[in-house]
């Protein structure tokens, strides 16, 4: 399935009780040929507004991240979250809600085929630890380093780290958080990478 055909079905999905409160569910965006993929939680007031993921302060916080320590742009990654639709009063995603809505994630990662993942937060970062048959315990054990997990026979290197929106309260994380960004920056200019990645022929898009 395609992502475009993905997103076509969580626009209109209503698998999961959040779908009579939200006002417009959230598929994710970014390049369809991302090396590198970014994972929230669900999404906030805004996302919700607008139908697009981490547009709100958090989200601020992740494209000045991107944009400033990785050297990259928003549209050369693929940014979404774990659970589409927005729950009430910004509340946790319940363990059922997540589950009901992971086939659209695990679609998103096996049609993507990312090299890294960048799990924010520990919703996130539990949903991927668990479904690649490593235990999880909490998101400060194993945030900051990378992770090879196989994920539904794909390899893909996993590096956690806390949520922005944690950084909007506690603000001492925000340069943990940059620091991160640092060792992913690391990871994105080592030869794994493939250099046309990041240097499309017109120098805008970002293709293999
Ligand atoms: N927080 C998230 O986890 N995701 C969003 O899209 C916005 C805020
Ligand atoms: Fe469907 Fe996911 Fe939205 Fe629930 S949260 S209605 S499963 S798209």
């Amino acid at each position: 399935m395609s992502l475009d055909d993905i997103a076509i079905e969580v626009l209109s999905c209503k698998k999961c009780q959040l779908s009579k409160l939200r006002l417009n569910p959230v598929p994710g965006e970014g390049n369809p040929n991302a090396e590198i993929m970014f994972i929230g939680e669900a999404p906030g007031a805004k996302e919700d507004m607008i139908g697009k993921p981490f547009v709100g302060a958090a989200g601020k916080l992740l494209d000045t991240m991107i944009n400033e320590v990785l050297g990259i742009r928003r549209k050369d990654v693929f940014i979404t979250n774990v659970v589409k639709c927005r729950p009430p009063n910004n509340r946790d995603p319940l363990p059922e809600e997540i589950r009901t809505c992971s086939t659209y994630l695990i679609s998103q990662i096996q049609e993507i085929k990312p090299r890294v993942i960048v799990t924010l937060g520990r919703h996130s970062t539990s949903f991927i630890f668990s479904s690649s048959g490593i235990s999880f315990a909490n998101i400060t054990s194993v945030r900051g380093k990378f992770h090879q997990v196989k994920f539904y026979e794909l390899k893909i290197k996993v590096f956690p780290t806390y949520h922005p929106a944690a950084a909007l309260y506690n603000p001492s994380l925000r340069e943990i958080i940059r620091q991160d960004f640092l060792k992913i920056k690391e990871e994105i200019n080592s030869k794994t990478f493939t250099i046309d990645q990041f240097f499309d022929k017109d120098g805008s898009t970002n293709q293999r």
